[in-house]
């Protein structure tokens, strides 16, 4: 792979060090601390890759014409890096994340890359910035790769210039203590991706385009939205999250369910990882499957639900304890802590994630 994508390489990464450094926030909210350095890498079609570079974190300078501003021809990928117990800081499965960008790249008609030389580049910006991966469990430092259209030109067409950049922010825990269960709502008559469509990548047009929604749900006293599919309103995501069911099976099976990857659902490095690890556990049955309203509205009046949570980067595992649905407010069951899945979940993979557990999951930075 590595020898024949023409690619920008870590090894000819121009580091440019801030002269000033910002102060560290005291309270960490989402998405608005920055560190002190970025990381750019432009593309033309004429010249190819140029070296990548790590400078003082700042402003872009774009032509008005972008096509990344006119058309969406922009993608984006979220991953984090966690300072353990033993206060290294350690990246979690991020090749998943260089592989899903990738796949976006070639949907969204960007150039190609090599992924390790990218990850590679990243590695180097959060060596760099590492005192700003907070000291604090379950706050972490969010990573942003960003590959945008730059080209000057207003023609809806293959750009010519591209920029791949990576920025970072402190992120707080979602949570207090406990996971908080979340309540959403689900109405079928908005979609939040197609057969055929870019449900599948983290391209913006995805997201801009589910907020009137997002904000539709709160209007209805729900957090987040249930995104239905089809006549037979198939459950597919929560918000920006996968969703899981644990029950009792049409079939009187315990059974741990996901949506399948069939186009229009994201495949998640934390589903990839729920999936992995539950199946490993060979405990339950772990199946991605459909599921849709009218089982899911039958399995609760038979008690046969016993919970359902959102899996993402952002949230790791997040209870569902309510969905509006048709006019109803269904209550999911999550009592009973300790033999609750979401729980067990979230457990074993903070571990891995701040360095309780060794794990070939994570990739270790250089302390400085
Ligand atoms: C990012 C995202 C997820 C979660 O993916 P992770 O890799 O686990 O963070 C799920 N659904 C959507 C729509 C997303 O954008």
């Amino acid at each position: 792979m590595a020898d024949n994508i023409p690619s920008f390489k870590a090894a000819d990464l121009v580091v440019e060090l801030s002269s000033t450094l910002k102060p560290k926030p005291d309270v960490l909210s989402f998405g608005s601390a920055f560190s002190d350095h970025m990381l750019t890498i432009e593309w033309s079609e004429s010249e190819g890759w140029k070296a990548p570079v790590i400078k003082p974190f700042g402003n872009l300078s774009l032509h008005p014409a972008s096509p990344s501003l006119h058309y969406a021809i922009q993608l984006f990928e979220g991953l984090k890096a966690y300072r353990g117990v033993d206060n290294k800081v350690r990246l979690f499965r991020p090749m998943l994340n260089m592989k899903r960008m990738a796949t976006s790249a070639k949907r969204a008609c960007l150039p190609a890359f090599d992924q390790l030389e990218l990850l590679e580049c990243i590695r180097r910006l959060v060596e760099i910035d590492q005192d700003w991966v907070p000291n604090l469990e379950r706050a972490s430092l969010y990573i942003r790769p960003t590959f945008i259209g730059t080209e000057q030109c207003l023609g809806l067409k293959k750009p010519a210039n591209a920029l791949l950049y990576v920025i970072m922010c402190q992120v707080g825990s979602y949570f207090d203590g406990e996971p908080k269960s979340v309540s959403i709502w689900a109405d079928p008559k908005y979609t939040r991706a197609w057969r055929g469509g870019t449900g599948d990548c983290k391209m913006g047009g995805n997201y801009g385009c589910s907020l009137s929604a997002q904000y539709e749900a709160v209007s209805h006293g729900c957090q987040q939205t249930l995104w239905l599919y089809g006549e037979d309103h198939q459950i597919t995501e929560a918000g920006t999250m996968n969703v899981f069911l644990h029950w009792i099976n049409e079939d009187g099976e315990e059974e741990l369910a996901t949506p399948p990857l069939d186009g229009i659902i994201l495949p998640g490095v934390t589903r990839q990882s729920i999936l992995e690890l539950t199946r490993k556990w060979g405990e339950i049955k772990v199946t991605e499957r459909y599921l849709t309203m009218s089982q899911l509205c039958s399995a609760l009046k038979q008690q046969r639900v016993k919970e359902m949570f959102g899996s993402g980067t952002a949230s790791m595992v997040c209870p569902i304890g309510h969905i509006v649905y048709q006019g109803e407010d269904l209550h999911l069951p999550c009592q009973d802590k300790d033999s609750l899945l979401t729980s067990r979940i979230a457990k074993e993979l903070t571990d891995i994630q701040y360095g309780r557990t060794p794990s070939d999951w994570t990739i270790l930075m250089e302390q400085q």
